[in-house]
């Protein structure tokens, strides 16, 4: 098995389950209210090291006492917090995150802190890492300019980079040149390349844009259609596990943290991404992000019962 990092963001999640979705100006109270660990970075750090793989994560705090909500995590689950920097006036990130109980549909402010604040000299500092790390998984929710200098350390140390390009903002094609890989849901794609993806037709046509720009592997995520990937002139959707969803906030974070997982172990693609289905699939059964995570013996449980 290879090591990997994640780099990316962490924020607390301030998440609360209401009837409905307030509509603006609306207040509705909610009937559960929970303050946990979040962000894309940390989740699917936490998703891929409860799966089984030797992570690293990167990220930013602030010095104030959210920080201690990623670092306690990382210490109860046994995760490596060495690289993790910290900034000394801006905040950690948050999250506010209102939950449907009938639909499980969710809305999400997101306030990045110390994320927005990843400087070239921390960057810098990451080679060595980089060099023993056979991925890095990345995602849009970090100041990009930092993500771009990760990307090029990564190229220059034999490190190969999938980008998670979540949550949706243009990147550039010479940053997208850098990703051997790239995980977009269907409205990140369709953003991305301007392709509409509903068929598989659409989702060959939308894989090509990226494979112009020197993506090898692409993987677009489906929801409960599961997942289409394209590598090497070869397309396939492989569909997802059927579950009973209650809550599908980070699905998108567990299936990238399983995948990276699937991958480090030297799995083929089509088995790494039914082991990050599993995963995901198992998190969308429970309610929150990072606590819904599954351990490694339930994704192997939960493929055994679904062979
Ligand atoms: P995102 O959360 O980024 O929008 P998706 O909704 O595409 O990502 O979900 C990622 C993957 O998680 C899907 O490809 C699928 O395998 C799995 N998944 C998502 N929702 C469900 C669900 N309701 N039931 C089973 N698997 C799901």
């Amino acid at each position: 098995m290879s090591r990997v990092t994640v780099f990316g963001s962490f924020v607390v999640d301030l998440m609360a389950r209401t009837p409905h979705l307030p509509v603006p100006g609306e207040t509705v109270k909610g009937t559960m209210f929970r303050l946990g660990p979040g962000g894309k970075g940390f989740n699917q750090a936490v998703a891929a090291h409860k799966a089984g793989a030797e992570v690293t994560v990167v990220t930013k705090l602030g010095r104030d006492s959210f920080a201690a909500v990623a670092e306690d995590t990382m210490r109860e689950l046994g995760m490596d917090a060495s690289r993790v920097l910290y900034s000394e006036d801006a905040p950690t990130g948050c999250a506010l995150i209102s939950v449907d109980e009938k639909t499980g549909q969710n809305e999400i402010v997101i306030v990045p802190g110390a994320l927005n604040t990843i400087s070239a000299e921390e960057t810098d500092t990451l080679r060595g890492l980089l060099a023993d790390s056979e991925y890095v998984l990345l995602q849009l929710e970090v100041n990009q300019d930092a993500n771009e200098r990760v990307a090029g350390l990564a190229r220059e140390t034999g490190c190969k980079v999938i980008l998670n390009s979540a949550p949706y903002s243009p990147v550039t094609d010479a940053f997208l040149s850098m990703c051997t890989m790239i995980t977009p849901n269907e409205t990140e794609a369709e953003a991305l390349t301007g392709v509409h993806v509903e068929t598989d037709e659409d989702a060959t046509e939308a894989a090509a844009y990226f494979h112009e720009r020197g993506v090898e592997t692409v993987l677009i995520t489906l929801g409960q259609r599961g997942v289409f990937y394209s590598m090497n002139g070869e397309q396939k959707r492989i569909p997802a596990f059927e579950v009973e969803a209650v809550d599908t906030t980070g699905a998108g974070d567990a299936f990238n943290g399983g995948l990276l997982a699937g991958l480090a172990e030297q799995m083929t693609l089509p088995e790494a991404i039914r082991f990050g289905q599993a995963t995901a699939a198992l998190s969308v059964q429970k309610i929150g992000t990072t606590p819904a995570m599954p351990a490694r013996a339930e994704i192997d449980a939960f493929l055994r019962e679904h062979s």
